[in-house]
Parts: C-alpha cells; structure tokens; sequence
C-alpha cells in the first residue's frame, strides 16, 4: 500500500444512480437539502447523548450539544457543524460511500417513481446526505470520532464518480459539513434564507440550532408537554419533522400514562403506504425515548412489525437510560410497554371509527393490510383487531365495507355462526352457486376478495363467540324458518326418484374415481347442478389456490361434489345413464370440472375443451 493518507475511491453503483436520481429529478425541491444535514447532525448528536452513558470515556467530553449553521456569501460556502458522535475514516467510507438499502433493486424503481410523483418522500428513505449534491459543485465532510483513539478524516466528492478520504488532524468532535454552493444556488448563503428553512422543516430538532450565533429553532420535546398546552398545528409540524414529511398526519394520538409504566407517547397515522407504492418493506417509524434522551431510532421492539405505519414517540422513565440496543429486544419491559402501547392505539382506531367514520375508512383503506396481517399473526391484539376489519358483504352497497359487529347485529335470531365467501370480485361471488342457498334464506355472507383473508378468519376462529365459517364448507346448514321451508318445498320442481338418485350418486363417484372424496345430493343447490364443497375447514378453496399459487406442485385434496337432484340436468344424466353409459361419463367429468371451475380449482383445462368439443358435436347432431 502506497501513502493512505489520501486515497480517492469509487462510489458504488447504487450510490451514482441514487445521485443521479436526486441531483437531476429532485432539482426543483433544492430546499429539502438542508433539512437533511440538520436532521443527520441531530441523528448524530442523540446517538453520542446515548453513547456517552455507556462508555467510560469520551473524545471531548464537554463540547456542548449542539448545531452550527455558518455561511460566506463572498465565497459562496455554507457549513453546517454538530458535536455529534462523529465518524473514522471507515465509517466516512461505509456511510457516504454505499447504500445500505442496495439489496433492493425495488428501493430504486420505488424512489424514481416517488420523485415523479411526489419529490417529498424522497426525505422518508435514508437518500438524505446525498440531497447536498443538488446544491452544491463540491462537498467536504471533515469528521471526528467520539472514539477516543480515532483520528480526524475528510471526505471529499463533487458528486461524480468517486470521492477522497484525507486525514485531518486537529478536529474538534463531531462533523462538519462544508458545501462549495453552485451558481444556482448562491442565495442559500443568506441568513434569511437559512433561518426560513429551518423554521420550515426543523423547528422540533431537540438540540440548539445556531445561526449568527443565535438559536434558531424551538428546542422542546413535544410529547412531554400536557395536551392542553399543545395546539393542532404544533402537531402536524412535529409530524412532518420526525417523519420527514410534507403532508399531514391522518390522525393523532397523544397519550400520558402513569400506571402500570410511565409512559408518554405520541403517535401519528401517514396519508401514504409507501409498501404500495413499490418501496418494497417499510422499516418502523417509532422511536423510544427515556426521559427525553433517545435510546433507539425507529426501534423494532417498541411496537409489532405489523404496526410498521406507525410515525411518532415513545417515552418511558421506567426504562434503564443505558440499556442497549441489543438487551433492548429481549427486555421484558419493553415487552410490556409494546403490549400497553399497541392495545391503547387499537383503542383509538376502534374510537375513530365511531367518531369519524370517514377518517377511519381512509385508514382502513390505506392501512387494513397492515391490521389483517396483524389479525393473521398476532394472537394477542387479535379481538381488538377483529373489530378493526372491514369488507364488503350480501347485504352492503357495492364498494361499502361493514364490521363484523354489523353482521352480527343483523343475524337471525336461530343464526349461529357467521358465513363468508372468496372469490375475486363481487361480481364473481355473486354469480357462483355458494350464495344461492345463503340468499334463498336471506342469510348475510361476507364477501372475502383478498387472498389474505381466508388466513385471516381461520386464524381468528370466531368472532364475539360466533364461529366464522366458509361457505365453501361440506356440512353447512342453514338456519331455515318452517313456514318458508314449507313455501319452498310447494314451488320445488320435483326430485329424482330416491332410489333412482342413491343409484346415480354412486355412479357418479365410481365414474370420478379418486378425484373426488364423495358425490352427495345437495340440500343447498337452488339454481345450479353441482358444487365443489370441501370437507376440510382448513383446505377451503380459496386456502388451495393461494397454496396453488406459491407451489406448482400442490396437490389440491379431494373434495365432496353435491348434486342437486331436482336440476334437468341431472334427471336427463339419469336417462342418459341408461341409453349411452360412455356419454353419460363425459357429461359427468364436465359436471365436475364445471364446478371446479366455479371453485377457482381447475387447473388443467386441456382435457376438459377436448371433452366439451365431443358434448358440443353430438349436441349439434
Ligand atoms: P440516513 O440518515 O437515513 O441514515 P443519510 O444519507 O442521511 O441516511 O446518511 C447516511 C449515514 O451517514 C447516516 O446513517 C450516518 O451514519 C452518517 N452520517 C451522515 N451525517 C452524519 C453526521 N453529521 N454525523 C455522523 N454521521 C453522519
Ligand atoms: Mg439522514
């Protein structure tokens, strides 16, 4: 190795593509850079305040705690210092040279679309540092460690391909980031200028941030403050802070607790999922705090993963100040603290809903997936989730979701257990043959169209002591009133001879074969011939097509084929029987591969159009 002193190196690719991204797409939204560099100096100055609790020394112990922002509009040069935990030259290299979110070939694809349509979730994406390229023909970070044996370094780039490493020695702790501004971008040395930033954008940023000398922002820790002290608009401002964004929060829910933990927290709903506009897995949004003092940012154990969505603060004195990120997860505390804070945010959803039924459909809109995966996988919360869900149902609008506790309140009095269906669309469960027996005894079903929520029911089981059943299931039976049953069976055509029947059905299974489990009359078939039901509570046809789907090589399990034996077709398949046995068989696999299709089970069709082209030539005969 030659002199490494000073070693120029090459970004990695992600890193030139990101800077492309950002210098040339983000070009108009110029402002954002500086809230970036503040928001990195503050990440910095919380994670020395927690790192000088656990170490026995520290490189400048008594610098203060804070941020400079100093400008030469002469030179055209603005700087921007923190006493934060600052970096070696390794770190220099790790953190401004490579992208930790290059796993994700996604991450690029989401943050080029996000910048066309809407520049200002660029800051929600861990791109920040790089922002300072829009303004800038040259940037130096010169940076030094806590460490105490770590030595200064400068980083250098103009945002091209590569950037330079130099010692520095003779730093104070901390980072200083200086910026050689563009012609463009000359007016960004300007007081005014600086001060209107950052009143704008980092006004809550809980250290000192000095311009000229003089403290610029509003040094306070929102959530610490009584309700009552606090108006809207701070809110919405300390929401757009700690989520770096533009818009406001859906809702809000500041909340102080004594007993069984002290607790205060402020927590915020985004207008955006950012999952479903491509960014591949969102990381937590809440960060745990201890009197003030940050013990982790956007901490994975302070709320369950499906809550993910979730921007704001948490703060408990209980905690130990120099617990570890690493003891953090395993600590029963904060075990405990997840559950309370999980529980009381459900608790406001279920209020919103009833209070603003508006603002909680915008929620579930934008956010249900994230409740159904928690109502799949979280047994804890999942009554409280329950009552969170929303779908549509046989008797809601069309596009108009309901709660199971409508369903309930609206079942029949003899009515024990709550039906649902899967199918693709409304349109779909609408025109298949499971609803018919459910309408002819005006018997609600819900209508279940995403895939995951047939997971979701049969993880719930029930719902307010009511099991929740699939109308797909073998041994349903409908709750019936005498006189309408009386009514029905007056207009009923009339049923195959019984002995007639019982000697069809067994034909019918011996000409199946394997492929079904067994063939039985139907006593829920109105208007069509046959239907695919399934003995299995677990193996509903939904379940097998999502298995189908992630595993071509799912066997699907055999099913019960019911026949209504008051259909034509299936007295004629009687008659048939007798004159042309080889036909009848053909009419038979296509009854069954019919239903099939009905179930959304049918997965070789070839056989069945060869099949289907025989019946069609000897109707035509
Ligand atoms: P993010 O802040 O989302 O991690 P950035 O691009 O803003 O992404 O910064 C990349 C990394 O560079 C940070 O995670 C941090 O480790 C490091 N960094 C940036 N600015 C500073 C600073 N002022 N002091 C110490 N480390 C910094
Ligand atoms: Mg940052």
């Amino acid at each position: 190795m030659t002199d490494v002193k000073s070693e120029t190196k090459e970004f990695q690719a992600e890193v030139k593509q990101l800077l492309d991204i950002v210098i040339h797409s983000l070009y108009t939204e110029r402002d954002i850079f500086l809230r970036e560099l503040i928001s990195n100096a503050a990440d910095a100055l919380e994670k020395f305040r927690h790192q000088q609790l656990m170490e026995d020394e520290v490189f400048d112990q008594d610098a203060p705690l804070a941020i400079a922002i100093s400008f030469d509009d002469k030179e055209h040069t603005l700087t921007i210092t923190d006493s934060g935990i600052g970096m070696t030259r390794a770190e220099l290299e790790q953190n401004l040279g490579t992208i930790a979110h290059s796993g994700s070939k996604n991450f690029f694809s989401g943050l080029a679309e996000a910048a066309k349509k809407d520049v200002s979730l660029i800051g929600q994406f861990g791109v920040g540092f790089y922002a300072a390229f829009m303004v800038a023909n040259k940037v130096r970070v010169q940076s030094r460690s806590y460490r105490v044996d770590a030595e200064g370094c400068e980083w250098a780039s103009e945002g091209a391909g590569s950037y330079t490493l130099t010692s520095c020695p003779g730093l104070h702790r901390g980072t200083k980031i200086i910026i050689d501004l563009n012609e463009e971008s000359y007016d960004y040395a300007s007081e005014q200028m600086i001060k209107r930033i950052i009143k704008q954008y980092s006004n809550f940023v809980p250290f000192p941030i000095k311009v000229a000398g003089e403290t610029v922002n509003t040094v306070q820790a929102l959530w610490a403050k009584s309700k009552q002290d606090i108006k809207a608009a701070e809110y919405n401002e300390f929401y757009k802070f700690i989520a770096n964004a533009m818009d406001e929060p859906v809702t809000t829910l500041h909340f102080a607790a004594d007993a069984p933990l002290a607790i205060k927290a402020l927590l915020f709903v985004p207008q955006e999922n950012l999952e479903t506009l491509g960014f591949g897995r969102m990381d937590p949004g809440v960060s745990l705090y201890c009197q003030k003092i940050l013990i982790e940012q956007d901490s994975a154990a302070i709320l369950p993963e499906w809550l993910r969505f979730v921007k704001g603060v948490v703060d408990s004195e209980d905690l130990p100040l120099n617990i570890s990120r690493q003891a953090l997860q395993d600590s029963a505390l904060v075990v405990k603290l997840n559950k309370i804070i999980t529980s009381r945010f459900l608790k406001h959803l279920t209020e919103l809903a009833e209070k603003e039924p508006a603002t909680y459909e915008k929620i579930w809109k934008t956010f249900g997936i994230f409740l159904k995966e928690g109502a799949t996988s979280d047994f804890m919360h999942r009554e409280a989730l329950a009552r969170l869900l929303r779908f549509e149902s046989s008797k809601s609008e069309p596009g108009q979701q309901i709660a199971l506790s409508d369903y309930v309140a609206r079942m029949k009095e003899e009515q024990k257990e709550i039906y649902y269906v899967n199918g693709p669309s409304r349109e779909a469960i609408e025109a298949g043959p499971y609803l018919e027996a459910f309408k002819k005894n005006d018997i609600e079903v819900i209508y279940t169209m995403e895939p995951i929520d047939d997971f979701v029911f049969s993880h719930l089981g029930e719902f307010d002591s009511k099991k929740l059943v699939s109308a797909d299931r073998a041994d349903i039976d409908l709750p019936k009133d005498a006189e309408e049953e009386k009514a029905e069976a007056a207009e009923k055509p009339e049923e195959l001879e019984s002995t007639v029947a019982t000697s069809l059905l067994k034909w019918m299974k011996e000409t199946l074969g394997d492929q079904v489990k067994e063939v039985v009359a139907s006593k829920r078939l109105v208007g069509s011939p046959a239907i695919i039901v399934n003995p299995d509570s677990i193996f509903t046809s939904s379940m097998e097509r999502i298995l189908k789907a992630t595993n071509q090589e799912h066997q699907i399990s055999s099913k019960t084929l019911e026949i209504n034996t008051s259909h034509s077709l299936i007295k004629g398949l009687a008659e048939m029987r007798v004159k042309d046995e080889e036909f009848a068989k053909n009419v038979v696999e296509q009854i069954y591969d019919n239903a099939l299709i009905q179930a959304g089970l049918l997965s070789e069709p070839r056989s069945m159009v060869e099949r289907n082209y025989k019946i069609l030539e000897r109707a035509l005969k």
